[in-house]
């Protein structure tokens, strides 16, 4: 049985009335890379910044994120000391992420020493390479290409050798080929570096081809979870269907993308119930009370179908 690295129980996050995330739970076993998908507004990105701490003004983050054996919630951990060896998150801005006035060698060289590890030349030149930008050691970011730039964001988020990367919809603004280039390269680096990855996408074939573990969400909850296999392959939950139906696995003949109706419940509303009661082609009264979560083996989902 492989070790729990990252275990996310009942957690929400909260601005005020506003819930961007309502009781969700899923975990990142030690070697693997676990998905969390869904679409935009579904608290994944918000969940990732809970996770390592960096949460915006105003949001406070409820139930447990047990990390490597500790409680990241608890108010006695200082998360500046988890992040980097511990955990590191990759964003989907590669100019926001760089700092403009410093070459991209500099840069690396600082992770490297706030880190507290080797921070020669040679060693900024080596991960650089891995990246396959070794010719960005003397280059401003405003001179790289956006996928140089993309490369150099993957080189500075494992520069540490994280437990734990986080790489928050990487690949949102790339075309196909590029994103497969850009997951490749992090799965590659991170496998090096014995780095655990949490790949945050709305793209459940991307997941799909990258993670040993897929969890969904959908309203600010989680509503499935399981071995990639069994969510893509047996979706228990109508979300999960529906997301496969509107992937790229399901272009239809004229190259046309199934588009899921209607939206996702706002942070102010309130849900009672199913979150995906208003979207669900299965809806049925049974689905506006509470709904416990099912479960067949390591494969769960919040259903009362299944
Ligand atoms: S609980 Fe009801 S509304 Fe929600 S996904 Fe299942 S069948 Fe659909």
């Amino acid at each position: 049985m492989e070790n729990v690295l990252l275990s996310v129980s009942d957690l929400s996050i909260h601005r005020g009335k506003e819930e961007a995330v309502r009781s969700s739970s899923f975990s990142v076993y030690e070697g693997s890379i676990t998905a969390l998908v869904g679409e935009s507004g579904s608290g994944k990105s918000m969940t990732a910044l809970a996770i390592a701490g960096l949460l915006p003004s105003g949001f406070t983050a409820s139930g447990s994120i047990i990390f490597d054996g500790r409680e990241l919630l608890s108010c006695d951990v200082d998360m500046s000391s988890i992040r980097g060896r511990g955990i590191t998150l990759m964003l989907q801005d590669a100019a926001e992420a760089l700092n403009p006035v410093y070459r991209i060698g500099q840069q690396i060289r600082t992770v490297l020493k706030i880190n507290g590890l080797e921070c020669t030349d040679d060693s900024v030149r080596k991960l650089l390479s891995d990246a396959g930008i070794a010719e960005a050691f003397n280059e401003y970011p405003h001179e790289l290409s956006g996928g140089m730039r993309q490369r150099a964001l993957a080189a500075f988020a494992l520069a540490p050798a994280p437990r734990l990367l986080i790489a928050d919809e990487i690949t949102s603004s790339l075309d196909d080929e590029n994103a497969h280039m850009i997951m490749r390269l992090i799965m590659g680096m991170a496998e090096e570096r014995k780095s655990s990855v949490l790949m945050i996408t709305h793209d459940l074939s991307l997941a799909s081809q990258y993670a040993s573990r897929i969890a969904v969400m959908h309203g600010g909850q989680t509503v499935e979870e399981g071995d990639a296999s069994a969510v893509v392959d047996f979706p228990k939950h109508p979300y999960t269907e529906l997301l496969l139906r509107s992937s790229e696995f399901a272009r239809d003949c004229s190259g046309k993308l199934f588009s899921i109706p209607g939206r996702m419940p706002l942070p102010r509303e309130e849900v009672s119930g199913c979150s995906f009661a208003s979207r669900c082609p299965y809806s049925e009264d049974g689905c506006f009370k509470e709904i416990s979560l099912k479960s067949s083996g390591n494969h769960i989902w919040r259903c009362i179908r299944g």
